[in-house]
């Protein structure tokens, strides 16, 4: 285990397992929809990645980055957008998250969406922190709940590092508060 870990949260197996009951439920919902995965970059790319190789329907991919300026390790609330080059009218847009904390990203990226009309907008998350919600919010596929802990790993990230690591776990919090 990396040394500035301190507890594993999820193992690279229950990552797996995560995967395979959310990609059985997003295939019941959307086999004979226009799917369209809105990965969330960057943290949402190895999550996006795995889910998708269970789809086995045709599904569409498109990519957004949406960052809330950070210090440290809490979002501000001030969340920035860029906008979409691809076309998502009419679409079943299911928006591939890492993490639902306070939900101030997803909302104003949701909010930026249905200006662009949708026949659907969803959210699948791999984590959940409702603990810290302050947005009126929530997802329709959840990984797992988990407590008010600062995460890394499996695509998230403290200061662009961690983001490799196959598992999900507690980062030491010296290591931020340093
Ligand atoms: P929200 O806008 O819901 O507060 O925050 C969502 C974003 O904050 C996530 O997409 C993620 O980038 C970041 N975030 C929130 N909690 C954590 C955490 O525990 N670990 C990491 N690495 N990022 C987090
Ligand atoms: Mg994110």
């Amino acid at each position: 285990m990396n040394q500035d870990i301190a507890k594993v949260l999820l193992s690279e197996d229950e990552i797996s397992e995560i995967i395979n009951r959310l990609s059985s439920e997003v295939t019941k919902d959307y086999k004979n929809k226009n799917l369209c995965l809105l990965c969330v970059l960057k943290g949402s790319l190895i999550f996006c990645a795995d889910l998708m190789r269970r789809l086995d329907f045709p599904v569409e991919l498109i990519c957004i980055s949406a960052s809330s300026y950070k210090n440290a390790t809490v979002s501000s609330g001030n969340v920035e957008i860029n906008s979409l080059t691809d076309n998502i009218t009419g679409k079943d847009v299911l928006i591939i998250e890492d993490i639902l904390d306070t939900g101030n990203t997803l909302s104003n990226l949701i909010k930026y969406l249905k200006e662009l009309s949708p026949a659907s907008v969803e959210i699948c998350t791999i984590l959940d922190k409702p603990s810290r919600r302050v947005k009126d919010i929530s997802a329709k596929y959840v990984g797992s709940v988990i407590p008010d802990e600062f995460v890394v790993g499996y695509g998230l990230d403290y200061n662009q590092r961690y983001r490799n690591l196959p598992y999900i776990g507690i980062l030491k919090p010296e290591i931020y508060n340093n």
